[in-house]
């Protein structure tokens, strides 16, 4: 029996680094090389048709189409002297990862030759026959088309020969058929509710900008050992294999030396990221042996969202440079850690931050308040949502596991925030009134020490935590879009920000001096919030308990979750915010709950076939030459004797062919589970189905299989066991 497994080891062992040559310049010389950037279109295109395109980026103007041409000409200039010779919309449909449809820019030029073409027209709008991607049903009828329109505020960029252009994608109606439109229209709505509430304090602001800073972790493997394993290949995780003696538990992998193989990656990556605009900063080992970790600089929420998605296709091609394939999955192996993205999040004005407690001013302070606060109240308000939008089959693995936060979404303060908030909650009003002595005016909420909100307290159990100037949202998965969670925290936000305004509004109407009517309302909705703060263990079961008394969401169960986004509060409020309408909430639920049931689909059938493939013929092999062995002792020693010598290999005999019996009805069962699921036509019901019994049935059979690992012979084995996944350089 050919054993691929052992060739592919002999073969991870021999390769040495990747040859990198390291680039002469400083990352300031070639970041952003590759980026249409402000510099850029200064010096491409004429002034007028710049600074229209600035107002634009900036101010959020609508985009003359007078202007298109000029700007296509310039890119498209820029793009020819650096070797570009085709061009494509970018977009972010409902599948994972991008969509790009090249075109070149070649044109007939009516003489029978050929003309290097690309007009306004093509820049701005396009209408890819992309008819394959999700849509939830709003793209039923053949005439339902699709369209990507240019997102100006997200620079092009090239990828090899390419000029990508990141488009949103949306149907001949209007209805979002991807990320980025919904992100945009929340953000939008964000900064709308939030300069608002920002203008109580300081008049001269006019805009908020969303920030997001993300931490993307994710393992590398070798290639050779990858190809060896099916189930790796086809759903990116492991779906059988017994841990490895040695893994996490030494922690010896966190912070640890990077190992040279991975380091030359890590640097082309790196680069390629830099010249591409992606500000990289940090890197390091992470908990799990070859699991890492990339995290940039923060930008704008958009832009982030968007350099995270071309980090995690460019990932993909470096790592394959490298002979290295990466794992984006959020629980490729069981027993060890899984890979999230932590979402560090916050709001700016044009003046100042909005999330920091820098307590100078007495307005500084009670603005912090004000923003934390109201955090607090679209992340209670809507907290079965936050966990909906972070919910997909693959992060469901990492969830509850005591490694990622757990399913049920609360928020760490810290000791100093929770006392102030506490302390204002508490607080009579004429006690804080008088806490400066000018009454009703100049009340410092309360004496805030410097360096107020301590960065180091961390709780690393909290999906939702506040670490200084910025909320990190840790529940978000490793392979996810951002923006699928984003759109729902900047929403949840921007209603609170708005329902904050408008009760101040009457209360200053109605004759209360502005301050005292900010405190009444906070203190109105620190009582109402006061269950999603939690400080405490967001692992043990006790808080489980907790939380479903405090009347938090616990549902774990990843298709039900979804049924979130059809609550009338959370359909009432996309609407009233102009984000996402109902129908759209509906199809994008078609989607989630077909993808759900499709990846689960495919785990049971790579199960089913890696079962009877490799798993039972290699265990009743093993199991003949245990027999052929106990035949021969007969053959040699007395009856007496044999019977005691052959007793150990009797017994594994009987484990295999025990075990290997339970995996052939286990697999049979799993398939009727499938069968019995597929008919089932309601697209929420069938992942519901898939859930209760595929998912727990394959549970059952891996059990099984990986106490097979254990004893039947290594050289037999056909899969790379988890200790040359993990620890192969
Ligand atoms: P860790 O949380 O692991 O300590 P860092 O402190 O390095 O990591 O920060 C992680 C991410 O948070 C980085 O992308 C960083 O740019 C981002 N970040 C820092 N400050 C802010 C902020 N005010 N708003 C949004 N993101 C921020
Ligand atoms: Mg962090």
């Amino acid at each position: 029996m050919a054993n691929l497994r052992f060739e592919a080891v002999t073969e991870a062992f021999r390769k040495r680094p990747h040859e990198v040559v390291a680039p002469v310049e400083r990352p300031s010389e070639y970041f952003a090389r590759k980026v249409f950037n402000r510099q850029k279109m200064y010096k491409y295109l004429p002034s007028d048709v710049y600074e229209k395109l600035i107002d634009v980026i900036d101010n959020g103007a609508r985009l003359d189409r007078g202007i298109a041409d000029a700007v296509a000409q310039g890119m498209k200039q820029w793009a020819e002297e650096n070797g570009v010779t085709h061009y494509t919309h970018w977009f972010q449909p409902l599948t994972e990862g991008t969509a790009e449809k090249h075109d070149a820019f070649v044109e007939h030029d009516g003489r029978g030759g050929m003309v290097e073409e690309f007009s306004g027209k093509l820049l701005v709008q396009q209408e890819p026959d992309a008819s394959s991607f999700p849509s939830g049903g709003i793209r039923n009828t053949f005439e339902a088309r699709g369209y990507s329109a240019w997102d100006p505020t997200s620079p092009v960029f090239i990828m090899d020969d390419t000029l990508c252009i990141p488009t949103i994608f949306i149907s001949y109606t209007g209805e979002a058929l991807d990320y980025k439109s919904p992100l945009l229209r929340s953000l939008h709505a964000l900064n709308t509710a939030a300069t608002d509430v920002a203008r109580l304090f300081y008049p001269d602001v006019n805009k908020v900008q969303t920030n997001l800073g993300w931490e993307q972790e994710y393992f590398l493997v070798d290639e050779d050992l990858y190809s060896a394993r099916p189930d790796l290949m086809l759903t990116g995780r492991t779906l059988m294999g017994h841990d490895s003696a040695k893994n996490q538990q030494m922690d010896d992998h966190y912070f640890g030396t990077i190992p040279e193989r991975v380091q030359a990656f890590m640097k082309d990556l790196e680069t390629q990221a830099l010249e591409l605009g992606i500000p990289c900063k940090t890197r390091h080992n992470e908990v799990a042996p070859n699991q890492f970790e990339l995290a940039p600089i923060f930008e704008e929420c958009n832009l982030a969202v968007d350099h995270n998605m071309l980090l995690m296709g460019l990932m993909k091609k470096v790592a394959h440079k490298h002979s290295f394939q990466v794992l984006l999955h959020e629980k490729p192996f069981k027993g060890i850690n899984g890979s999230g993205k932590h979402n560090n999040w916050s709001l700016s004005t044009d003046t100042g931050v909005l999330l920091h407690a820098p307590g100078r001013t007495p307005a500084d302070n009670l603005r912090f308040v004000t923003f934390v606060v109201e955090t607090l109240m679209g992340v209670f308000r809507h907290n079965g949502l936050l966990k909906a939008s972070i919910m997909t089959a693959t992060n469901a693995h990492r969830l509850g596991a005591n490694e990622a936060p757990p399913a049920v979404i609360s928020s760490f303060l810290g000791k100093q925030l929770a006392d102030l908030i506490d302390h204002i909650r508490k607080a009579d009003k004429k006690e804080l009134f008088t806490l400066k002595g000018k009454q009703g005016m100049n009340i410092d909420i309360p004496e805030i020490p410097e360096l107020l909100i301590d960065n180091t307290d961390r709780n690393r159990t909290s999906p939702f935590a506040f670490t200084g100037n910025r909320f990190e949202f840790r529940a978000v998965g490793s392979e996810a879009n951002c923006a699928c969670s984003l759109i729902v925290l900047n929403t949840t936000v921007a209603e609170a920000l708005a329902d904050f305004k408008e009760r101040v509004d009457r209360l200053e109407q109605a004759g209360e001096d502005r301050t005292s009517a900010i405190l009444d309302v906070l203190r109105e909705d620190i009582n109402t919030c006061a269950p999603i703060h939690f400080d405490g263990n967001g692992y043990s079961d006790e808080w489980v308990a907790e939380a479903a008394r405090r009347g938090l969401d616990t549902e774990s169960s990843c298709p039900l979750t979804y049924d979130r986004y059809l609550d009338p509060a959370t359909i009432r409020m996309f609407e009233r915010l102009n984000v996402m309408h109902e129908n759209e909430l509906r199809a994008r639920n078609e989607v989630k709950w077909e993808i759900y049931t499709k990846k689960i689909q495919i785990e049971a059938r790579v199960m089913g076939d890696l079962t009877m493939n490799h798993i039972i013929p290699v265990a009743t092999h093993y199991q003949s030459q245990l027999a052929k062995n106990v035949d021969n002792m007969y053959a040699i020693f007395d009856e007496g004797e044999a019977t005691h010598l052959t007793a150990r290999n009797k017994k594994l005999i009987r484990e295999i062919a025990e075990r290997t019996q339970i995996i052939e009805t286990g697999v049979e069962e799993l398939v009727n589970a499938r069968k019995v699921a597929n008919r089932i036509d309601n697209l929420r019901d069938r992942a519901i189905a898939y859930h209760d019994t595929v998912e727990t049935k394959m549970e059952e059979i891996r059990y099984q299989i990986d106490k097979l690992e254990l004893i039947v012979s290594d050289e037999l084995w056909t899969l790379p066991k988890y200790r040359e996944l993990l620890f192969i350089r």
